[in-house]
Formats: C-alpha cells, structure tokens, sequence
C-alpha cells in the first residue's frame, strides 16, 4: 500500500440536525436559472428549455453550524459579490438514470445554502464565452447548514418558502415549488449525464432579488412554512 506523497485537508463536512453525526461532501452540482422571476431578471428566458448544471469544488463548501455566525470571507477579484440562497439536497445513494419516481428515496437530507457568486466575474465569462469558475467556484462560496432528514418530511418540499436577509432586509423569497425544475427532475436529468454518489450535493437554483454584499453585512437564510422549517443559517461577510 503506497503512502500519500503530500498531506492534504480531509474532505468537507456539514452538519446533520440533531445528531453528532456529519455528511461527507463527494461532489457538489448546481442548477442554473430554476427560477422564472431569477431567470428573467438575469435577462434569460424562463421558458423550459433544457436545465443546465455547473460544479463547485467540494472544498468550496462552508459548513454553517446552528445557531451560530459562520464569518464568510469575501473572495478576491471581484467588486460585486452576490448572493443567491438555495435549497441544497444531500444524496445517501446515486446511480446512473434514476428515475423521477425513485429520485427523492436518494436524499438523505435537505438544507439552506448559498451559492455565493462573483458576478462580474461570471458576467465576463458569458461575454468571452469562457468557462464560469472565475465566478461561481471560489473558495467558501458554498455556504451550507445543517441537514434535516427528508424521510418523513417530504411535505417541507412542497408547503416552505425559501428567503434571505441582509442586514435584516428581506432580499430574497420565494416558494419552493416555483421552482421551474422539479428536485426529481433535476435528479433524474443530472443521473443521465454523471453517476450520482452518496455524497453529492445539489444546490437548486435560487429565486429573483439576487444582489451584492460587502465586508460586515450579516446575511440571514431560511426554508419554513406550515409544514415546518429547516435549520435557518446566518453568515457576516468578512
Ligand atoms: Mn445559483
């Protein structure tokens, strides 16, 4: 058995509700543009063409514990850092062409995230038709809370809205099922393209109300509604 030549950081964690226990981050997939009012105010059509899917580095991922500020770093590069709140779905199992029927039986938890983005940086890539890391993977620009157990709590999917604050100004709400790709769909569609993992994470798009944050804004994220709620995450940009 060869030994590692170098020393490197373990893999991300974050947490899991109620329990000592840690989900492993494999690979992390977002969806872009899932929203209508999102998609139109990024001068996009909201029609349903295909969903496209882009990837974040795992390690970009930043764990947010509950009932704590998570300091959120604010990357280099870029004047106008934006962020977009989003329900992250955590897969127990994968496999290749999963059905939309036996999608959500692979979550094994769901929580509130933020898929930070340098959006100049991102807006210059689609001018120069170049690929969007520059923009959407930067280190910590995954924020992610802990995870609630989806079993048994499936009609948080359908009856919660999703919201973010900053500065305790309402930026950011919507309810999830405007979504214009289903979280089945979206499983289904990626399960064609890759081999889904334990481990994956998928961020699913974000709603309209997108904008910048600078040093010392506190941004406050949700998912509630009368089924119940997911732990709420709070981030102070650093
Ligand atoms: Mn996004």
């Amino acid at each position: 058995m060869p030994t590692a030549a170098v020393k490197v950081e373990p893999r991300r964690v974050i947490p899991v509700a109620g329990s000592p226990k840690v989900f492993p981050v494999r690979r992390v997939y977002c969806i872009g543009r899932n929203y209508a009012d999102h998609a139109r105010e990024m001068g996009g059509n909201p029609e349903r063409e295909a969903p496209f899917f882009f990837m974040k580095p795992a390690d970009a991922v930043l764990p947010v514990a509950e009932g704590s500020t998570t300091v959120l770093p604010y990357p280099p590069g870029t004047e106008d850092f934006h962020h977009e709140v989003e329900l992250v779905v955590a897969l127990k199992s994968g496999g290749r062409d999963i059905s939309e029927k036996e999608a959500l039986s692979h979550i094994y938890g769901i929580a509130v995230g933020l898929d930070m983005t340098r959006r100049d940086l991102q807006g210059q890539s689609k001018d120069k038709r170049q690929p969007w890391e520059n923009g959407k993977a930067a280190d910590f620009s995954a924020p992610c809370g802990p995870l609630t157990r989806l079993a048994g709590q499936r009609a948080l999917l359908k009856k919660s809205a999703i919201s973010l604050s900053v500065n305790g100004k309402p930026r950011q709400n919507s309810a999830l099922t405007a979504m214009i790709w289903s979280i089945p769909e979206q499983i289904a569609i990626l399960s064609k393209f890759y081999e889904l993992k334990a481990g994956d994470l998928i961020f699913t798009g974000t709603p309209a109300g997108v904008g910048s944050v600078v040093r010392g804004d506190v941004l406050e994220a949700a998912v509630a509604g009368s089924a119940g709620a997911l732990v709420p995450i709070k981030l102070k940009v650093a």
